[in-house]
């Protein structure tokens, strides 16, 4: 987490700006989440510092590239500390809704082919990819 903060601090002082006190604390929570956190969930976390405020400090950081979101379903997108990010895929189970993350080189060689063979570079981080785990799809199947 210090770590983090500090990357963070020089990286906007080299942009000339300052790691407002607010900031510094909302890389922090999200820092200090295993997984992608949402901007509401670090509001309830962070009451003392007004939302609008968190929004503002994520597009930001983001902007810095400190911080990542993806979309891991149809409702508001969650944040996660950028190297951590980019690491990892999320696989989320359209019934339960569990989130799964796997290695992003899983998907390396996919990503060399669709870049070779369709010319196009996939970003395959930005969302979710979706299915059913092994135990939801048994559960469909046993009740038809
Ligand atoms: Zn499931
Ligand atoms: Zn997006």
């Amino acid at each position: 987490v210090e770590r983090v903060t500090t990357e963070a601090a020089s990286k906007m002082r080299s942009e000339g700006r300052r790691l407002g006190a607010a900031r510094r604390q909302v890389i922090d929570a999200v820092a200090a989440h295993d997984g992608p956190v949402s901007a509401e969930q670090l509001a309830e976390e962070l009451p003392e510092i007004h939302v609008s405020s968190i929004y503002r400090s994520l597009n930001m950081l983001e902007e810095l590239g400190l911080v990542r979101h993806v979309h891991l379903s149809h409702g508001p997108a969650v944040f996660e500390v950028a190297d951590r990010a980019t690491a990892v895929r999320y696989l989320v189970c359209e019934v339960c809704g569990r989130a799964v993350a796997v290695s992003a080189e899983v998907f390396a060689s996919l990503h060399r082919k669709i870049e070779r063979e369709h010319d196009f570079l996939l970003d395959s981080g930005h969302f979710a990819l979706s299915g059913r785990c092994v135990s939801c799809e048994r559960d469909t199947h046993t009740a038809h």
